[in-house]
């Protein structure tokens, strides 16, 4: 058993930086320049980024920093970048030439720090050194506890900060936190992977599963059910396998669902990312019982062939897959279940995708999210042969996004007729009378309002849909 728990007494050192760089920005902007600093803090990648991003925003804050949504007059520019694709990686290098072109032709003191997964990997932060050279701060995924403290080091030295620490990664509780929403809100509970699916550069960036204790993340849902929070979202590589590294079986997801469910209040449970290897029928069962866990799983299948599902290191064959779909239909009445796939993996043949595709009519998916496969250095699957151009790759996307939009179609009109209860969640731009929700169930809904249901639960007739959403009446 692994303890990756940071001690308090350590993470209380840590923070005390927040009032070190208070002091330091005090002096520099409220009584030299007087104005408050601002910070621009831009998210690539997942729902775990954005919310590492809340922690971070939540210590600029503290510090004194205000937001702005324009990077060009920021004094604090911060990038939390992603790795799993390149072209994420692409799109990080780009934004950067922009960003260092306007420090150095017209805001020569604003510092800039570059986080995340894409410069946990070492040759990626030293490109990124020689690259852009008046980057103030670099660091990785393992050192979050200690930004504070690098962004005194920043401002007190003058000189660029490099923290990559190549560690199994650590647990850090109690980080401030400002959430961007006041609705939905984001808990991790746990950090990391050890799946090594060989395509997947995660593990390597984010280091080993690490599991939050039961007790954390319970206080911290009731904390936010308080505050009146009403979609409570679980995240972590593979939420199926939290607690594996605690010390006490009972703390596994079966049971933590079961403990947030009996947490008094209305609100929402949903969770994020489900590996079908460890998707349990008890788990299902669990989830059908506990009356506020969502109607929604995401189960990302990858591939419909054997073949590939194996040299992708998934640990489950199609047919297990399709057997957990009809089991997890047939106790959850109204369930849609979305999924993430891969196109052109090495080795994959045309029928080894026509599989996939025959999954995806099988199962009815609500949402597919369709990736071309992408090379990332250091993983299996970069060393292995892959003989199919892109351009084959892309018209074979082409016909999975084709597929797919059908069966949208299909799912979207199924639920004209059905009443639904709808979590209202923002409006139509320059409008005040539409509104977007969700149902239970994750699909999205469009409704004109009297500017009384915005932020609450609602009881909706649908009466029509198109490809993207369901159109509703306010019951
Ligand atoms: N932990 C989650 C999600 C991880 S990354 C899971 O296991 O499902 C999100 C998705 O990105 C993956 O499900 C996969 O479909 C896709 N992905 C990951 N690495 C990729 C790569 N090298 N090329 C293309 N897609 C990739
Ligand atoms: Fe990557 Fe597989 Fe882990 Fe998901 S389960 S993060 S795809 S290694």
């Amino acid at each position: 058993m692994m303890n990756f728990s940071i001690d308090k007494q350590e993470i209380f050192l840590e923070l005390s930086y927040i009032q070190k760089c208070r002091q330091i920005l005090h002096e520099e902007f409220i009584i030299k320049k007087k104005r408050k600093p601002k910070f621009f803090l831009h998210s690539f990648g997942c729902q775990g980024n954005l919310a590492e991003s809340e922690k971070i925003k939540g210590m600029l804050l503290e510090m004194g920093y205000e937001p702005t949504n324009n990077f060009k007059n920021a004094d604090f520019v911060i990038f939390n970048t992603c790795a799993v694709r390149e072209s994420a990686q692409n799109r990080v290098i780009g934004n950067l030439g922009i960003l260092i072109h306007n420090k150095e032709h017209f805001n020569k003191d604003m510092k800039i720090a570059v986080c995340g997964c894409m410069v946990q990997q070492n040759s990626v932060a030293q490109k990124i050194k020689r690259m852009f050279p008046s980057i103030n701060l670099v660091f990785g995924t393992h050192v979050l506890h200690k930004f504070a403290h690098m962004v005194f080091d920043v401002l007190n030295a003058k000189k660029t900060i490099y923290s990559i620490e190549n560690s199994d990664g650590v647990v850090a509780e109690g980080l401030p936190i400002k959430r961007d929403s006041c609705l939905k809100a984001f808990v991790p509970i746990s950090y990391g992977c050890n799946n090594f699916c060989t395509y997947c550069i995660v593990p390597y960036v984010k280091g080993r599963e690490r599991s939050r204790k039961f007790k954390e993340i319970i206080d911290e849902v009731q904390n936010l059910v308080k505050q009146g929070y009403k979609e409570i979202t679980l995240l972590g590589q593979n939420v199926n396998s939290y607690g594996f590294d605690l010390e006490n079986d009972n703390f596994n997801f079966s049971n933590l669902l079961i403990a947030l469910n009996a947490i008094e209040g209305n609100f929402r449970i949903r969770f994020l990312t489900s590996h079908p290897k460890n998707l349990t029928k008890n788990l299902i069962n669990t989830i059908a019982n506990c009356e506020k866990v969502c109607n929604h799983i995401h189960l990302p299948v990858q591939s419909g062939s054997n073949k590939i599902l194996k040299k992708m290191n998934r640990n489950y064959e199609i047919e297990t897959y399709l057997d957990l779909v009809d089991y997890a239909k047939s106790k959850l009445k109204g369930l849609t279940i979305s999924t993430d796939i891969i196109v052109g993996f090495p080795g994959e043949t045309y029928v080894d995708f026509k599989q996939t595709l025959d999954v995806v009519k099988t199962v009815k998916f609500s949402y597919v999210f369709g990736f071309i496969f992408s090379k990332r250095e250091g993983t299996k699957a970069a060393e292995m042969e892959d003989l199919i151009p892109r351009e084959e790759k892309a018209k074979w996307l082409n016909e999975l996004i084709n597929c797919q939009n059908k069966i949208c179609d299909e799912i979207n009109k199924s639920f004209i007729g059905k009443t639904e209860q709808v979590l209202f969640e923002s409006k139509l731009k320059n409008s005040n009378n539409i509104v977007f929700g969700r149902t239970n169930s994750n699909l999205i809904v469009r409704c004109e309002d009297d500017g009384l249901s915005l932020n609450k639960f609602k009881q909706v007739k649908i009466i029509d849909s198109c490809r993207t959403f369901l159109v509703g009446e306010i019951l």
